[in-house]
């Protein structure tokens, strides 16, 4: 069946309209007519070859939400009518020991929401900027937040879970002191979530302008992080950072303040390497930097039902679909507070 879709054809060309087709509703598969797909850096990471490999024609899109139109006949998860999401995960090995605990982001066979290979046209996957998907069930979330919250809960299945994952491996909660650095799609999911969880929580921003917004967000505390007083007065304090930053910047900056035995744990994916930390600001207080990449299925269930109970959105701007180029070049300003949404309902 074809469907229309925004998506570019090359790295140097802007997205726009195109028609994609989708693969016939199989045994074990669910089909969902696609409501709204959060913009998140990776699809403009991904869409401009920032990283290596992308496939053309691309359509990005890994926040998916809307309702289910057809099940397969093997399908006993979801129904025709039900409100789901779709995160950054499509496919997987389904046996090896990471699917089996559940962590099927880190199955060395997880096929990515966008250009992951697939027997599908064109050969690679496409993504949520689109009228429709087809997913087997066990990569298809249930949404249970309220129906007129959908397009704000769509970021929640990449920007939610990517934080959410990390702030509980590293055990953000009551007594710990949490940073998130950079205060975007991501960074504003952490600083939710983290003060939900019950940490006290401190925003880094570059941006002065979003001092009051973090503390809104549910910060205690908000330091500019080109303001070395402000940084040096959390010097060995934090129990736990979570870097959002898409961008290369100084890692030492943000090491010299974790305690003794804390963890910086790096999200952000910058195209081009952060400089070499220096070795002194581990060996000296035994501290460690990490990384962290989205979630699995269990744990993305487990942070939209843990929203869902806390009353917890991502903070939106909707777009149409023609809007998407002007919404990268906001995002790479910084001019978004906090996640663009594309309503597919305006897609022509
Ligand atoms: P975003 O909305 O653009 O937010 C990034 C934030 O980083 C900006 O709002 C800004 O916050 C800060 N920032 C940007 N450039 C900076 C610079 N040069 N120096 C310091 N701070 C800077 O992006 P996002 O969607 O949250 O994604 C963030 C990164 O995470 C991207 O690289 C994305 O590809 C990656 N990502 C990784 C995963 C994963 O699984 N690990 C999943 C999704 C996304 P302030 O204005 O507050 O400084
Ligand atoms: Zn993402």
């Amino acid at each position: 069946m074809t469907i229309h879709a925004v998506g570019t054809p090359a790295a140097d060309q802007p997205l726009g309209p195109m028609q994609i087709t989708r693969r016939d509703t199989g045994p074990h598969d669910v089909r969902i007519e696609i409501a709204f797909c959060g913009i998140c850096h990776s699809d403009l990471h991904q869409a401009r070859s920032e990283w290596a490999g992308t496939l053309y024609p691309c359509v990005p899109g890994h926040e998916i939400v809307g309702r289910v139109t057809a099940v397969g006949a093997h399908v006993t998860s979801h129904k025709p009518g039900d409100l789901v999401g779709v995160g950054c995960i499509v496919d997987s090995c389904q046996h090896c020991a990471d699917c089996e605990d559940g962590l099927e982001n880190y199955c060395d066979g997880m096929i990515g929401t966008y250009n992951g290979p697939t027997e599908d046209t064109p050969g690679h996957t496409l993504g949520g900027y689109s009228q429709a998907i087809v997913v087997h069930e066990r990569y298809v979330l249930k949404i249970t937040h309220p129906e007129d919250q959908l397009a704000a809960v769509a970021p929640l299945l990449c920007a939610g879970i990517t934080t959410y994952s990390p702030l509980r491996h590293w055990g953000a909660g009551p007594g710990k002191k949490v940073g998130v650095v950079g205060i975007g799609g991501l960074g504003h999911m952490g600083v939710k979530l983290a003060h939900a969880m019950g940490a006290h929580v401190v925003a880094f921003t570059t941006s002065p302008d979003k001092r009051e917004a973090a503390k809104a967000l549910g910060a205690d505390e908000v330091v500019i992080s080109k303001d070395a007083d402000e940084m040096w007065a959390h010097a060995q304090s934090f129990d736990f950072i979570l870097n959002t930053v898409a961008a290369p910047h100084d890692l030492d900056a943000f090491l010299a303040l974790l305690k003794r035995d804390g963890t910086m744990a790096l999200v952000g994916a910058p195209a081009t390497p952060h400089p070499s930390p220096n070795v002194f600001n581990f060996i000296m207080r035994r501290r460690s930097l990490a990384g962290s990449m989205i979630g699995g299925i269990p744990e993305t269930q487990e942070m939209l039902d843990f929203c869902a109970r806390h009353g917890i959105t991502a903070d939106i701007e909707m777009i149409r679909a023609d809007q998407i180029e002007e919404a990268y070049e906001r995002m790479l300003g910084g001019d978004v507070k906090y996640r663009f949404v594309m309503d597919i309902a305006t897609m022509a």
